[in-house]
């Protein structure tokens, strides 16, 4: 395989590994005499064998490869990223400011609760905010994702279970559309998991919820509007069959985009669900950085929340850690304080009428992409849909040879990151667009035109949509090979023939 960073050039630069000279260097540090070879009494464990095998290059080469390197990634600050239930939003760069402020980014996670009064203050809020928006009577701040936001709450319907009647019950209900999250959620947890097929309308029925509803059943997961993009518009009457044995409701709320300000999981008879601070709320979804998952609960959860709670007292604000019932920590200090702030300043920023307008641009935008790509790819449920929309192939593949795979690569070499591809997995060969509020009329129809220019390519030309990629820096990877001896890392010694 040709070196991706170099595929097409003529003429290069070395690699910064091929480029490093001996004795060349970036810094210039004054002579510290503690620091001075063998002054450095090391205990012989610590001491390595051999020196690094780090490049020596100056300052010019080192910033050459590292700005290089950030030109190669596709971010949504350089163009549209689709990706259906991921909720790709633009991450208003005030929030960078306002978590950039000394009170917040300066704050030591130990620091006495007296120095952090105006920290904690956001922090209290922002739970009041999130159980306004979502109907519910309390939240926890602590999870890191939405998965350990599942995670957490399931750990409390199951305490909750216990401390009722002293059985956890036994399995979980979850729709053929959920996420792959929601069955881990449940084996972490200890339950096997029911699953539910959707209707041919896309949607569960209730009928089969009161079918497989019994007493050894802990509950429900349902995602809300689902990952077809189609609301369960059921989900009240589903709620009463879950209770009517005893179970609870648990709403995944990654698709919150499609709800906020409008309307509340929370008055729909759901008793938890978790939010994705990095999708709905406009935090980073940051490069395997941190996210957040806040969790939103019903007062008969409360006492099962993660310890320790912020609460508000006449002398200020203070960490309750007395919490007996407590499912425990879920992750160190508060979670991920810095997008805690950034989200605040989102909904502050909004306010409640910017809130319930970003809704109806979200789902407006989804609207006006299925509808102008129903008469190139296949609609499956070809009906009014919430934030996002999902196409399949089944024209494509049948007349062309071209598949789901394909019109990603073809997208790509037009400028565009995919969708979200093969998922929901009940939708074979699924292509699952969600444009969010963020993007401008321009921005969706040059998009819609590349998506056709894909569709009628494929019809004229077949291989040359089977050949994309071409004009990125990787070609088409096996992707077999790529899953099962991935290559991360430049390798000396086997030079740039890796
Ligand atoms: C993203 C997503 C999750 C998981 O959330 P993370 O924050 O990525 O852990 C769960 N369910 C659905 C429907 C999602 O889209």
């Amino acid at each position: 395989m040709s070196n991706p960073v170099t595929r097409g050039l003529k003429f290069r630069e070395p690699l910064i590994f091929e480029m490093s000279t001996p004795g060349r260097y970036a810094h210039s540090l004054p002579a510290s005499a503690s620091s001075a070879p063998g002054k450095v009494n090391l205990p012989a464990g610590f001491v390595r064998d051999e020196a690094p095998l780090w490049p020596e290059v100056s300052e010019l080469e080192a910033v050459r490869h590292f700005v290089r390197l950030s030109q190669q990634n596709y971010g949504i600050d350089v163009g549209f990223v689709p990706l259906g239930s991921c909720t790709m939003k633009y991450n208003p760069k005030i929030n960078e400011e306002v978590a950039r402020m000394d009170g917040f980014a300066g704050l030591h996670p130990l620091a006495p609760e007296s120095w952090i009064q105006g920290a904690l203050e956001l922090y209290w809020t922002l739970e009041r905010y999130l159980a306004e928006i979502t109907g519910f009577d309390c939240v926890t701040l602590q999870p890191a994702a939405g998965a350990q936001g599942e995670f957490t709450a399931l750990a409390m319907f199951r305490s909750r279970l216990i401390a009722r009647d002293g059985n956890p019950r036994k399995t979980v209900l979850i729709p053929d559309t959920a996420h792959g999250t929601n069955p881990a959620t449940c084996a972490m947890n200890g339950y096997k998991t029911i699953p539910i097929a959707s209707t041919a309308n896309g949607t569960v029925d209730p009928a089969a919820i009161a079918a497989a509803m019994t007493e050894d059943v802990a509950g429900i997961m349902v995602t809300n509007p689902n990952t077809l993009g189609l609301f369960e518009s059921d989900i009240t009457q589903i709620a009463e069959l879950v209770h009517a044995k005893g179970g609870f409701v648990y709403c995944d709320g990654a698709n919150m985009n499609s709800l906020l300000g409008r309307a509340r999981p929370g008055d729909m008879g759901v008793d938890a669900m978790h939010l994705n601070l990095h999708k709905t709320f406009s935090t980073p979804h940051g490069g395997g950085g941190p996210g957040s998952g806040p969790v939103c609960a019903v007062s008969e959860l409360e006492p099962h929340l993660p310890t320790p709670r912020v609460v508000k007292t006449d002398d200020g604000y203070t960490f309750d850690h007395d919490r007996p019932e407590s499912v425990g920590r879920v992750k160190a200090f508060f979670g991920n304080f810095g997008m805690h702030v950034r989200a605040y300043t989102y909904i502050r920023e909004l306010g409640c009428e910017g809130l319930k307008d970003a809704t109806d641009m979200a789902v407006l935008n989804a609207n006006y992409v299925r509808v102008r790509l129903r008469d190139h790819y296949h609609v499956p449920f070809d009906r009014t849909c919430m934030h996002e929309v999902v196409l399949t192939d089944k024209h494509q593949r049948k007349a062309t040879g071209v598949q789901t795979r394909d019109i990603a690569k073809g997208l790509i070499d037009r400028g565009f990151h995919p969708p979200t591809m093969y998922f929901p997995i009940c939708v074979p060969n699924a292509i699952m667009i969600e444009p969010t509020e963020s993007e401008s009329l321009q921005t969706l129809d040059t998009f819609i035109d590349a998506m056709i220019d894909v569709d009628e390519t494929a019809r004229r030309d077949p291989q040359a949509i089977l050949d994309a990629p071409t004009k990125t820096i990787v070609g088409r990877l096996d992707e077999t090979r790529a899953i099962r001896k991935p290559i991360l890392r430049w390798h000396p010694e086997a030079g740039e023939d890796v």
